[in-house]
């Protein structure tokens, strides 16, 4: 057991320090503000501003990923598709998924849930595919490293099947056993849409089903560049015809990128509908951009994910996740929150030193999860850092930082890719 932390001084942004310490100053220009913080017993036990201590590492709270799949991750060798469409991710990953075993989805998640806790997160909602021979298998194991990592990372775990298996009398009993293992329901909500009155009568089953269960659904909604903003539509549709309060479980969009193609008009009464029905967004920037938008071998200058500003300006709850990781539906990845948040930076121009740019990694997916800690930090709260080689934003975004993971007070071992590489280091020594 490493030993713990007494003090440390470290530069906060000030939208992850206390809003109710009025003593404590307004952040710089940048949004952060240098802090000494007095730990012990595994807590922050005081802050004091520390303002000669410019240059002090920039350090985050933990974060928190909305949206990977932990069963199919690490799977892209064995199951590429090289030609970056849709259909051809769906042809690979149902070839991967005949092969996937308790053991494989095993293998999988405790490597990803190691790196995922190194590299600074602190808790994971992953989708499983949960039709199909390998489902059982991969709940079975799923729950097993959610038991074994309860200390370390928060797992939590959607059922994603096709939206209508909820209303077969097999998808009532998998309801149930997701009930009882303490997950939510899933589904994929996206074109092609039937044109007969199947889909609204299916996510009318699905949401009574829902509520009669009192579990949070999380649904792939809209992950595609046509019919921009139906699957929204219709899920806003039957949540309007139902009596005001009559169902008061979560509800999570994942993707909805096709919204970003209507109109901004549209958008902005779908964002609003949305914000009055307390419909969260999670945004998924990396799948989406390596996926949509190809025409032809050509690039579309229109790029389908989340319309993330005109979603916060509504008031709608928008988180951000990695979704797939070295997988048949993105060949990147690493479970890596910092590299998300870079990558977010040019893609949805979302700038970290505003409170905006920072929460859909922080308090956001911490609400979203429904975790205790909303990763804000005031006395009382855990000693849980993640602190960087980088003193300002950009330092940050130059280069990926190396940095350091404070749990409970204590320092963890380091993140994959924090020493030279074995495969570098056999070349020989640097002159
Ligand atoms: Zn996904």
């Amino acid at each position: 057991m490493a030993a713990a932390v007494a003090e440390l001084c470290v530069t906060l942004p000030r939208a992850l320090l206390d809003p109710c310490r009025l003593d404590l100053p307004p952040g710089d220009a940048d949004g952060v503000l240098p802090v000494q913080l007095k730990l012990a017993a595994g807590q922050v036990q005081q802050i004091r501003p520390a303002p000669q201590a410019v240059g002090a590492p920039l350090a985050l709270t933990p974060l928190v990923d909305a949206h990977v799949h932990l069963d199919k991750c690490f799977s892209w060798t064995a199951h590429p598709n090289r030609s970056g469409s849709m259909p051809g991710a769906l042809a690979a990953n149902r070839l991967e998924a005949e092969q996937r075993s308790l053991e494989l989805v095993l293998e999988r998640g405790e490597r990803a849930l190691d790196q995922a806790w190194r590299y600074g997160l602190r808790a994971l909602r992953s989708h499983v595919d949960s039709g199909g021979a390998a489902a059982e298998a991969s709940w079975e194991a799923l729950l097993a490293l959610q038991h074994r990592w309860r200390d370390r990372v928060e797992l939590q775990l959607v059922a994603l099947v096709p939206v209508a298996h909820w209303s077969t009398p097999e998808g009532v009993a998998l309801a149930r056993r997701v009930a009882a293992s303490g997950g939510l329901l899933g589904g994929v909500l996206g074109p092609p849409f039937s044109t007969s009155r199947s889909d609204p009568q299916q996510l009318r089953a699905l949401l009574a089903l829902a509520g009669e269960l009192g579990i949070g659904l999380d649904l792939h909604v809209d992950e595609g560049g046509s019919s921009a903003g139906r699957g929204i539509s219709l899920l806003l549709d039957q949540l309007d015809q139902l009596k005001p309060g009559s169902l008061s479980v979560p509800i999570t969009c994942s993707h909805s990128s096709s919204q970003k193609l209507l109109p901004e008009r549209a958008q902005r009464q779908l964002a609003d509908r949305l914000a009055g029905h307390s419909v969260a967004v999670v945004a998924l920037p990396s799948t989406n951009f390596w996926l949509l938008g190809r025409r032809h071998g050509l690039t579309s200058p229109l790029r389908p994910v989340a319309p993330l500003r005109v979603l916060q300006q509504a008031g709608v709850a928008v988180a951000l996740g990695g979704d797939n990781v070295q997988d048949p539906w993105f060949p990147g990845g690493d479970f890596d929150p910092l590299e998300l948040l870079r990558l977010a930076v040019p893609l949805l121009h979302l700038a970290p030193w505003s409170r905006q740019g920072l929460m859909p990694f922080t308090s956001v997916p911490a609400r979203l999860l429904g975790l205790p800690w909303d990763g804000v930090v005031r006395e009382g709260c855990p000693a849980d850092l993640v602190v960087l080689a980088a003193s300002s934003w950009a330092e940050l975004l130059a280069r990926s930082p190396q940095r350091r993971v404070m749990r409970a007070g204590a320092w963890l071992p380091p993140a994959p890719g924090q020493q030279v590489d074995p495969r570098l280091a056999s070349l020989g020594a640097w002159s």
